[in-house]
């Protein structure tokens, strides 16, 4: 392999042409991006740019601009990978240049869901995926000012915790009877929930948004689907996202709620690999799964330049993440198995528990809220489905490593 061109200069896509130096990869290296920015991370676009905007945004770059150069990586930002041309070998951007290249990875992540409702397009109604996102919705964050959140997934919960330190009137709005339900479980959903309140949201559970009203090309109110209205300065929309497929799907490439990769990162086309938010791969615990997390993103790229580079890869881990809100540091890896049971080593009131989500007697997922000392050690029990009995697992005496018969 003497090239590679990288589309999506974001996490994923920094990484790998990172972990390709570092391999010793010594042939061109092209990254593509949409955004006028080098790669960043997002994980504090929800939380200190939202607190901070002025220094945090500054902060988030995986490398500066001299690295690139030092690393000779040829970035391209703010230009578009347009498609893939199969018989050229290579990309060809929105000016028409083409690209060829031995390797492509698609890095290309998701785009926010959008709202398909009248009124979404009014200047108040933000989503949050870009650093640029981030910024403007810092803006609206004014002690006092009306925050609709609508959806309360991960964006939506942390930047409802967010906008409630800056002193904003929080509304949140989620169809489902609980936040974060799919990621943490309805027991610890509910929790969530009720930490919410505690902490001054005003929470619409079990609701959905029917209408919004638009005046002077700002919405001010908000119709739920029991009749309320729900009066409003900002909207902040997090409803999942979409997984960016097109230029996979005009290549030919098979795709499904992602683009498909083997176990090793490639796609159905042998040269093309991809990874991060955007790749639908084999789960842990069987069928497949896209992860939308800043572990996947960087481990997924590394495991697809590993392969590219002709190494032995066998990529497939549980998915692993973390999320602060108010004064909670919250993880989790694995999954919520169904008809599981969950056993809590710790204090669930004092805010400081384990959880551990056992399918029969193996552990598929642990969860853990300001005891990130224990996930070290949970991530190896559930990438071992460990079987642990109950008695054992909330026994705070008795160390965790010991359950893992090392
Ligand atoms: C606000 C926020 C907070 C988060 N917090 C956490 C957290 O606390 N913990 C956690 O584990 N995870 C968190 N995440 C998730 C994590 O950040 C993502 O999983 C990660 O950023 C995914 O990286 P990616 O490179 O795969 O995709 P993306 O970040 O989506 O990057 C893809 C890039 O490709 C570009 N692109 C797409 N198509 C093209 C094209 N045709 N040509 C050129 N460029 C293109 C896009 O513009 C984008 O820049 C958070 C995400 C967000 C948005």
């Amino acid at each position: 392999m003497h090239s590679v061109v990288v589309i999506g200069a974001n996490l994923a896509g920094g990484r790998a042409v990172e972990s390709l130096r570092n391999a010793g990869f010594e042939g061109r290296i092209t990254l593509v991006g949409e955004e006028p920015w080098l790669p960043y991370e997002r994980p504090p676009l929800s939380k200190d740019v939202l607190w901070d905007s002025a220094s945090a945004a500054d902060n988030l770059f995986l490398h500066d601009e001299r690295w690139y150069a030092d690393n000779r990586i040829d970035v391209r930002l703010g230009v578009r990978a347009q498609s893939i041309d199969l018989t050229a070998r290579g990309i060809c951007l929105a000016g028409g240049e083409l690209i060829q290249a031995d390797c492509i990875l698609l890095a290309t992540g998701g785009a926010p869901r959008k709202l398909n409702i009248e009124g979404a397009d009014a200047k108040n109604l933000h989503y949050l995926r870009t650093k640029d996102d981030a910024t403007r919705i810092a803006a609206s964050l004014s002690a006092g000012a009306r925050i609709v959140i609508v959806g309360m997934g991960i964006i939506g919960a942390e930047v409802a915790a967010s906008a409630v330190k800056l002193g904003c009137e929080v509304i949140a709005i989620e169809p489902l009877a609980a936040p974060m339900v799919r990621a943490l479980g309805p027991q610890f959903g509910r929790w969530l929930g009720a930490e919410h309140r505690k902490n001054g949201v005003d929470t619409r559970f079990g609701r959905g948004v029917t209408s919004m009203k638009v005046c002077n090309g700002r919405i001010s109110q908000i119709e739920l689907d029991n009749g309320s209205l729900v009066a409003c300065d900002t909207v902040v929309v997090g409803v999942g996202i979409v997984p960016n497929i097109e230029l996979a799907k005009g290549a030919g490439i098979a795709t499904a709620n992602g683009i498909i990769v083997d176990r090793e990162c490639r796609t159905s086309h042998s040269y093309i690999f991809a990874a991060g938010d955007v790749a639908e791969q084999e789960s842990f615990f069987g069928g497949r799964i896209r992860q939308e997390t800043y572990q996947n993103a960087s481990e997924q790229a590394h495991a697809a330049v590993m392969a590219m580079l002709g190494q032995k890869v066998d990529y497939c881990r549980p998915a692993w993440f973390w999320s602060d809100q108010f004064d909670l540091n919250i993880q989790f890896c694995g999954h919520v198995p169904v008809n599981g049971d969950v056993v809590v080593r710790g204090d669930v009131e004092e805010k400081s528990f384990t959880a551990f989500f056992r399918s029969g007697p193996a552990i598929e997922g642990v969860l853990t809220v300001n005891r990130a000392q224990d996930m070290g050690i949970g991530r190896r029990l559930v990438e071992r489905r460990l079987y642990a009995a109950a008695e054992h697992l909330s026994d705070r005496d008795l160390a965790l490593r010991e359950l893992l018969n090392d």
